[in-house]
């Protein structure tokens, strides 16, 4: 199997065209597109793997400690509260992930 050179799914060899990122891929549709495209940067692609486990700690960490915090708390309380705190959690992880991104010199 073929892999696309801009954005690395696996593309079939009839195919001029990447289906997700538009790039060419015969010679011809190359030519036509006026070169290649420059391969795609994703969120924090610079980091190891490990750093992207950040949000999903974060999350469930914050899941955790407001769920028992709630435990004296009524019912509506321990039903809002803990799934917010995950969301949240999580949104806390990927801005530490995207200043980790930055450390490393990502643009
Ligand atoms: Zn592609």
């Amino acid at each position: 199997m073929e892999i696309c050179p801009a954005c690395g799914i696996g593309v079939d060899s009839t195919w001029h065209i990447c289906p997700k990122c538009s790039q060419a891929l015969s010679e011809e549709a190359i030519q036509q597109a006026g070169g290649p495209k420059p391969p795609q940067r994703n969120f924090a692609s610079t980091l190891p793997w490990y750093y992207h486990t950040i949000p999903f700690i974060t999350s469930i960490t914050a899941l955790i400690v407001a769920d028992s915090n709630l435990t004296e708390s009524g019912p509506l309380a321990r039903t809002l509260i803990p799934p917010i705190c995950f969301i949240a959690g999580g949104f806390i992880g990927l801005l530490i992930l995207n200043e980790f991104a930055k450390t490393n010199g990502e643009n």
